[in-house]
């Protein structure tokens, strides 16, 4: 996986976090320096808000503390900028597929509102590696553990760090998502997802596959490079160039001509619609890791 040395990395120092995001790859890990410690994440993409023309926002899967749950830390949703302080950010390079990235994104989004955490068997680590490889370990908990005198310090100072960091992290960032607030993400494969939020981001209450017209989150002008298709059976003369979600939901049965990725807008009247995709919120990581989260093997050496 990715969260390793043999793909590399680059470091940003604080003042940097633009550039660290636009070096992040989305369904990638990051890790944020807390002074001995690092705090793992995973880059999920840019989400635009739903209905309005509100600025998307960089978001951030990670397993973290809250005012409103301490002690008990949750796997919960954040804005990247929030979650930097003034800490070195670390993104890591990633090779992987357009379709593990998107399943490892997926694997995240299940995962928000699972509460557990302790610095030697459940951190941020932990949970970074399982999202992305489908096994749970942390080798800043192994080199703890396995650790003799020498390495003394380092728990000490780990585990006090990471305690404070979880804590004020949350206090500055748990007001971040308004209640029951829809997000949608492309994700690498350039399929929409929506994200409907509530808590605040620390619990999710549905996760949509393609479910609705990409015109619907953010102003017309900001959405991102999607793939467009030209419907042959409704344009007439006229070019209909629709999104993948009006492919599958408005024009089920017309024929396409091969979709091309554009910054454009979808143009679909959504004059035929029909039943979205809504995905389960459950998700057994031990059975998907033997298939679609499988880890690459150039990374497993390392990491
Ligand atoms: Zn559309
Ligand atoms: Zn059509
Ligand atoms: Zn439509």
């Amino acid at each position: 996986m990715c969260v390793g040395f043999t793909n590399g990395y680059s470091d940003f120092a604080s003042d940097r976090v633009e550039e660290a995001i636009v070096a992040a790859v989305p369904g990638s890990a990051v890790s944020f320096n807390r002074i001995g410690f690092f705090h793992f994440a995973v880059f999920l993409g840019w989400a635009w808000p739903k209905g309005d023309d509100s600025e998307p926002i960089p978001l951030l899967c990670h397993l973290s503390g809250d005012a409103s749950t301490k002690p008990v830390a949750s796997v919960r949703l954040d804005d990247f900028r929030d979650i930097v302080q003034s800490c070195t950010i670390r993104v890591y390079n990633c090779k992987c597929s357009a379709s593990k990235r998107s399943q490892v994104i997926l694997n995240c989004l299940y995962l928000v509102g699972k509460a557990g955490y302790n610095p030697l068997t459940n951190n941020c680590e932990h949970f970074v590696r399982e999202v992305i490889c489908g096994q749970s370990t942390s080798y800043q908990a192994v080199w703890t553990l396995a650790a003799p005198l020498i390495q003394l310090p380092r728990i000490l100072l780990g585990s006090a760090v990471v305690g404070a960091a979880t804590s004020s992290a949350s206090s500055n960032c748990a007001s971040k998502f308004e209640e029951n607030r829809s997000l949608g993400l492309l994700n690498p494969e350039r399929d929409l997802i929506e994200i409907i939020l509530s808590k605040h981001g620390l619990h999710l209450q549905g996760v949509k596959l393609n479910s609705v017209c990409t015109r619907e989150f953010g102003g017309l002008s900001t959405f991102p490079m999607q793939f467009l298709y030209t419907c042959r059976s409704c344009s007439g003369s006229e070019k209909m160039a629709v999104c993948r979600p009006c492919q599958k939901l408005c024009h089920a049965k017309c024929i396409f001509r091969t979709g091309i990725v554009s910054e454009n807008v979808c143009r679909c009247s959504h004059a035929m619609k029909s039943e979205a995709v809504q995905l389960p919120l459950q998700l057994d990581l031990q059975e998907e890791s033997t298939s679609s989260v499988e880890c690459d093997g150039s990374l497993s050496s390392s990491c």
